[in-house]
């Protein structure tokens, strides 16, 4: 039997990390057994569902490269079929029409907590054939009375639920539109799926869902509750906890690779390894190595493996995302070196790429003003002989290259009888601005001949204003 999964999100908002992993386990699952992995839009939410949130979960789906084999498929566009369900259901005495007023259950469950017991639908009109003809009415599923419901949960073991505890669910309401649990149901059984992986929130439903897939003859399939993702203080993660969306962890600088790598990690083990492959985890990812209890988020964890794939991964690869954030502090990738050396120079120094575009600002983008502490330290009176000094060195170089650059700088400060230090702090305050950057002769290669002179003269200028004014 080749194995289904599905990832089926609200459109509610964005695609947050908890969703992200469920997504990818299902994915996960359904890539190593070379089964399918459906995606399925859930938005009978009609009010809480937007376009906006479908498209947010297309891109973060996209971005992690979680590709789907069939849909999305939109719930909103199967309504014909649920109905015809709800029908069948009816027709067969699976299902029964409840005319209960809105008051009328809330008196019921009023009277059951005063009366100290759990508070649910009494059936009341489980068997009753006086139907008015004039009254609404929504749909009620006739769950069995007795006997109990076995979950055994891929990931949480075996989980019983007697049937006394559960009452009749309502499949479709008043106005006819289906329910969620009846949708997931129809869903589940129409798509063929084998494996419901998700979160474990929806753990209750799943004997309610369980019952009305063995009313309607369907197989059932198996179950996998993911355990939630906590934030550093314990408490299920939510926007307090800062960045929650996929999209957010790429608008601050993260690699796919590192969180889907961060992703598999919370919640699941191979030993103690820590760093995987997407082309690993399709090898030996398991529902069974999953881990039962709740995992907190820690972001230091998530720097750590992106600093990792970006020093490791081939730099055409982390440049591909490293566009995005260029195009976004709107600099010009033409106006300075190749991404890929940019990523070879300074990949060592950061954790995020949003990071490696502040810091490699002074390649694609010239400045006007220098970094207030740097200047005030090394563009002193002192540094203007040394500057000139390295300047018509350089000015003389025919190739330009790190070997060249590295031996202009050296003589300079040899004629002059200094260190580098004397001349290397200025020269590099000068050509980025400010008191960071890799070895001088690379990044002066990286900036090129004229603007690194150009830059070296308003150093200069620079200098010599502040000299006047003092
Ligand atoms: N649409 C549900 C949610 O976003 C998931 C339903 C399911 O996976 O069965 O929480």
């Amino acid at each position: 039997m080749s194995i289904v999964t599905r990832f089926a999100p609200s459109p509610t908002g964005y695609l947050h990390v908890g969703g992200a992993r469920t997504a990818l386990f299902s994915w996960l699952y359904a890539r190593k057994t070379g089964g399918t992995f459906i995606l399925r839009i859930e938005d009978t939410d009609l009010e809480r569902s937007s376009q906006e949130s479908v498209d947010a979960i297309l891109d973060g789906m996209n971005w992690l490269g979680l590709d789907w084999d069939q849909g999305p498929f939109y719930q909103t566009k199967r309504f014909d079929l649920y109905k015809e369900v709800v029908a069948q259901l009816l027709a067969e005495g699976k299902a029964y029409k409840c005319f209960c007023t809105v008051e009328e259950v809330d008196a019921m469950r009023e009277a059951q907590m005063a009366a100290g017991e759990k508070p649910k639908y009494n059936g009341m009109w489980r068997d009753r054939t006086d139907h008015p003809t004039d009254k609404p009415y929504c749909i009620r599923f006739k769950n069995p009375l007795n006997g109990v419901v076995v979950i055994d949960d891929l990931i949480k073991g075996r989980i019983e639920v007697a049937n006394a505890e559960l009452d009749d669910l309502i499949i479709a309401r008043s106005d006819g539109t289906p329910t969620y649990n009846l949708t997931v149901v129809v869903d589940d059984w129409k798509m063929g799926v084998t494996h419901v992986i998700r979160g474990d929130d929806h753990v209750n439903n799943t004997p309610r869902q369980m019952n009305i897939l063995s009313a309607l003859g369907a197989q059932l399939p198996k179950y996998a509750h993911v355990p939630m993702i906590l934030g550093d203080d314990g408490k299920r993660l939510s926007k307090r906890h800062g960045a929650v969306g996929v999209m957010q962890y790429r608008d601050n600088g993260y690699l796919p690779q590192a969180l889907l790598n961060y992703l598999v990690r919370l919640g699941w083990s191979h030993g103690d390894q820590e760093i995987f492959s997407l082309d690993e985890l399709v090898e030996i990812f398991d529902l069974s190595a999953c881990n039962r209890a709740p995992s907190a988020f820690n972001t230091e964890k998530l720097q750590w493996l992106n600093q990792h794939y970006i020093r490791t991964l081939p730099a055409a690869e982390v440049a591909k995302h490293l566009e995005w954030h260029i195009a976004e502090q709107k600099l010009d990738i033409s106006k300075g070196p190749s991404l890929e050396q940019v990523i070879a120079v300074q990949g060592e120094r950061v954790k995020t790429l949003k990071e490696l575009v502040e810091v490699s600002r002074y390649f694609y983008e010239d400045f006007s003003d220098f970094e207030e502490n740097a200047a005030k330290k090394h563009l002193r009176p002192v540094a203007a002989e040394p500057l000139q000094a390295v300047a018509q060195h350089l000015a003389a170089l025919t190739d330009w290259n790190a070997e060249t650059v590295h031996a202009a700088i050296n003589t300079a400060a040899e004629s002059l009888g200094l260190g580098m230090g004397k001349v290397g702090m200025p020269l590099r305050v000068a050509v980025t601005g400010g008191g960071n950057s890799p070895s001088l002769d690379v990044t002066l290669t990286l900036i090129g001949k004229e603007r690194s002179l150009a830059r070296i003269e308003l150093a200069l200028a620079f200098i010599k204003a502040r000299g006047d004014a003092a």
